[in-house]
């Protein structure tokens, strides 16, 4: 199964993908993890886009395009893929479909994750991960159960990212509202999208995921 997770920025893509990848066998291709490693290794990707995200706007999309269009030929992602974060502007979308047709795939499924944007500051200013695993947490919403230390690995170090700040997170949602919205016709004329109530629970919202893809529960 090939899946899209749509949202805004905080809306829980990352934190369902995780769900579905552990329960599924499906892989999680989130071009936001993609692009912090490029940064991370100082690459020339890296480089390029650092700043650009550190303002909260979109990076180039041939940069984005080459980077899935590789990631999606590896051998991991044979089995199905959930792409998170991606894609993000109607040319992306576009540029999917061409891709996909070209390595005879499909795509089943787009779920759209609508959550509020008065919601979406307060989840963005408090979400962290674990600076080993990666694990995602949220202050309020989402503790680890020991405070301080990670429930997946122990490890007692833990991040948050440059960009999760109540400004940049505004011109995240107006580059969200102007470019990636047109996505939800596009994908609605097709008869694939399915939207779920991303205001609930994490838990009830991976339940209506489910429900929406016609999967049993994990
Ligand atoms: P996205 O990948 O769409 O940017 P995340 O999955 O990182 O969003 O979620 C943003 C933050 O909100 C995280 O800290 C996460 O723990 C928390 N979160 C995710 N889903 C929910 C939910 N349904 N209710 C409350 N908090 C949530
Ligand atoms: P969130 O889900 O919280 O918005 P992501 O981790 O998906 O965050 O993305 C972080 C940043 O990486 C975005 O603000 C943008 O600068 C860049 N980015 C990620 N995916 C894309 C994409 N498909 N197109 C353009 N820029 C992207
Ligand atoms: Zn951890």
């Amino acid at each position: 199964m090939n899946l899209i997770l749509l949202g805004p920025p905080g809306s829980g893509k990352g934190t369902q993908a995780i769900r579905l990848q552990e329960a599924d066998g499906l892989v999680q291709l989130s071009t936001g993890e993609m692009l912090r490693a490029a940064v991370a290794s100082g690459s020339e990707t890296g480089r390029l886009v650092g700043s650009i995200m550190e303002a909260g706007e979109l990076v180039p999309d041939d940069i984005i395009v080459s980077m899935i269009d590789r990631r999606i030929d590896e051998p991991d992602c044979a089995g199905g893929f959930i792409l998170d974060g991606f894609p993000r502007t109607l040319a992306q979308a576009e540029a999917l479909d061409e891709m996909l047709a070209r390595k005879a795939r499909r795509l089943d499924a787009v779920i759209e994750i609508a959550v509020d944007d008065g919601a979406l500051v307060e989840r963005i200013a408090g979400r962290f991960s674990c600076a080993v695993c990666g694990a995602g947490y949220h202050r309020r919403f989402q503790p680890a159960a020991v405070e301080g230390v990670c429930d997946r690995c122990g490890a007692t170090r833990f991040l948050q990212r440059p960009d999760d700040n109540e400004e940049t997170v505004r011109t995240r949602l107006v580059a969200y509202h102007a470019q990636t919205e047109p996505l939800l016709p596009y994908y609605r004329a097709r008869g694939i999208l399915r939207s779920v109530d991303g205001m609930a629970g994490i838990d009830a919202v991976s339940t209506e995921i489910r429900a929406a893809l016609g999967v049993s529960a994990a």
